[in-house]
């Protein structure tokens, strides 16, 4: 049997658990598995690409599990009524190639991007990090929010986004976290000035420069989630350039990331060698660092396996058959013979 999580069932998991444990466990979750870099099999996604969007199949896999993800990009999507970001996702039995889950993926991707991002920031921010300018205030914002909140430290946040009803929307939600000091910027500039830590979580199928070398002060940490495909970045070049560049899988990050933007040979590090003392992240407090995320697929088989073992914890979900259970595994054709059998006597 494969257990089910539809997107009911992941919004128990999360309302049981409490959203802040949900973010602050799928850091460990994906902290452990980053340690263990080299038991996984990997790959750059692949992803089928349209005018207006993107879809990704997202696999990963170690000894005893396999992960993959379906994603889609369309930033579009919004003025049609519908997300931007919308996933399921999978995982199976190495051992046997048994599906073991079935999972919505959507709210899971929000979570474990935050997760991941706030996880990186604890390498790569200053420690005394106290404010961040949150640009782009969509779907994934008040989880960015309350993630750097939780995890980091953060305790003002400032947005920014082009669609004021947005940021009227990430503002309204955010009230329920009354320790966040919200400020509601009048530009980019506006937001970034002043700011530790700056995210830009915007969707345009563009090479868009949301931030200019001019807005980037001594010592800020840099987190840019919305440049996530070959033509969509964020962030001008000059900045990148600069800045120390932490990104999560070169292969993937150097069609799909800010570097991008860069020559095929210039200098980045790998967030696993961080994570595991092999380099550091931050050298001082006057450096710009920049993670460049653009989500890959580790962190989909950790949110996966975090979200399977609450899920059997707490008794969310169910049990569907989605393969078929036989007495004889070489008799198949035994579990359509009953409806066959009937369709054949109705017909004589
Ligand atoms: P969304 O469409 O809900 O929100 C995006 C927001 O960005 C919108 O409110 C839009 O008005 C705003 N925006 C667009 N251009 C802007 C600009 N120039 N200045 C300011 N605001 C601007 O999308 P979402 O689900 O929040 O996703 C945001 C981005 O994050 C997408 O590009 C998505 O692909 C990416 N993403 C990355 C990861 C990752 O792991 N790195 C994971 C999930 C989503």
């Amino acid at each position: 049997m494969t257990r089910y999580i539809d997107v009911n069932d992941l919004s128990q998991l999360v309302a049981r658990k409490g959203l802040t444990t949900c973010l602050e466990e799928m850091a460990e979750y994906i902290r452990q598995d980053y340690l263990r870099w080299h038991d996984f099999e990997k790959c750059a996604r692949l992803a089928n690409h349209s005018p207006d969007g993107v879809i990704e199949l997202m696999p990963a896999s170690d000894a005893n599990l396999y992960a993959f993800k379906y994603v889609n990009g369309h930033p579009k999507n919004t003025q049609r009524g519908m997300l931007t970001v919308m996933a399921f996702g999978a995982l199976g039995d190495v051992d046997t190639g048994a599906p073991l889950l079935l999972s919505e993926m959507t709210l899971t991707t929000a979570i474990r991007t935050a997760a991941t991002s706030a996880l990186a920031a604890r390498y790569l921010a200053r420690p005394d990090s106290r404010s961040m300018a949150l640009i782009g205030n969509g779907s994934q914002s008040e989880f960015q929010a309350i993630a750097f909140h939780a995890l980091v430290g953060i305790e003002e946040i400032r947005l920014y986004d082009l669609d004021p009803q947005a940021t009227a929307k990430l503002a309204a939600n955010l009230r329920a976290f009354p320790a966040i000091k919200v400020v509601l910027a009048s530009s980019v500039a506006d937001a970034v000035r002043g700011a530790d830590i700056v995210t830009t979580v915007t969707a345009d199928k563009a090479y868009a420069t949301i931030l200019t070398a001019d807005m980037i002060e001594p010592g800020m940490h840099l987190n840019a989630v919305g440049g996530d495909c070959p033509g969509k970045t964020e962030l001008h070049r000059d900045i990148v350039d600069a800045a120390r560049v932490i990104v999560e899988y070169e292969p993937q990050s150097r069609i799909e990331g800010e570097i991008q933007q860069m020559p095929a040979d210039s200098p980045i590090t790998e967030f696993w060698q961080v994570v595991n003392g092999q380099v550091l992240g931050r050298e001082n407090d006057t450096q710009v660092t920049l993670f460049d995320s653009v989500g890959f697929a580790i962190e989909d088989y950790s949110a996966l396996r975090y979200v399977l073992d609450v899920a059997k914890a707490l008794y969310i979900g169910h049990e569907i058959d989605l393969v078929p259970a036989l007495e004889n595994p070489k008799d198949l054709f035994a579990r359509l013979l009953p409806k066959v059998q009937a369709v054949h006597k109705k017909r004589a």
